[in-house]
């Protein structure tokens, strides 16, 4: 029996290195403006978590857009609630661990946004906007401070960088947004991305790598019909 008018959509999950339950995802939280020296406080914005998409997955081409680019980011789990959290060591206890991810964006969508000052939120959410790869505890891993992460495509370089080049680390990140809402477990937050630029076609295969943590693969398909 159901108060539901219809089936409710699944909740979307993660898999979980070395477990069979998987990550329950809540809210993805996505900053930008994190890499390379002295930046000032980063901007932070959503992408939908129907946007998620598994590790080996075929993206569609995404409609409306003639820049379609890939951002390869550390993406950091909470797993436990937590809210004005002071410093990045008192953002330890909140992290359940971590994973690859590419933020998939319209860029020129999201260009023609900034510079009309409007909402830019199509450039970053559609089908398949947000893969993801296996999360690992950072029992496990411990927390990510240094190490390279990098994005080639078609097997070329696209992207490199080393964790350690973020004037915002990924701890300072978890305590910065805490400042702003109550994170809960499941949340997800993407920390934004080392510099490199390629536009993506159908037909284009992505690896993801960061030290430490599973590749991530993802196939850039046809439009849909
Ligand atoms: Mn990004």
């Amino acid at each position: 029996m159901t108060d539901f008018l219809f089936a409710p959509p699944p909740v979307p999950g993660l898999p979980v290195v070395g477990s069979a339950q998987r990550f329950p995802v809540r809210t993805i939280y996505a900053f930008t403006g994190t890499y390379g020296p002295n930046r000032p406080e980063p901007s932070v914005f959503t992408k939908s978590t129907q946007s998620l998409a598994a590790n080996g997955a075929t993206v569609p081409m995404p409609p409306r857009t003639a820049l379609f680019e890939p951002e390869i980011e550390l993406v950091v789990a909470i797993g436990a609630p937590a809210r004005d959290i002071a410093n990045a060591r008192g953002a330890r206890d909140a992290v359940f661990g971590y994973a690859v991810g590419l933020d998939l964006t319209r860029r020129d969508l999201q260009r023609a946004a900034r510079n009309a000052g409007q909402p830019w939120d199509m450039a970053k959410t559609f089908e398949g906007a947000s893969p993801i790869g296996a999360l690992h505890r950072a029992g496990d891993v411990g927390h990510l401070e240094r190490g390279t992460i990098t994005l080639d495509v078609n097997g070329g370089r696209a992207q490199t960088g080393d964790l350690e080049e973020m004037s915002w680390s990924p701890l300072n990140l978890v305590a910065l947004l805490s400042k702003y809402v109550t994170l809960q477990p499941g949340d997800l937050i993407f920390t934004g991305t080392p510099s490199g630029e390629v536009q993506l076609r159908p037909g284009d295969s992505l690896l993801g790598q960061i030290e430490g943590l599973t590749d991530l693969r993802v196939a850039i398909g046809a439009a849909l019909a």
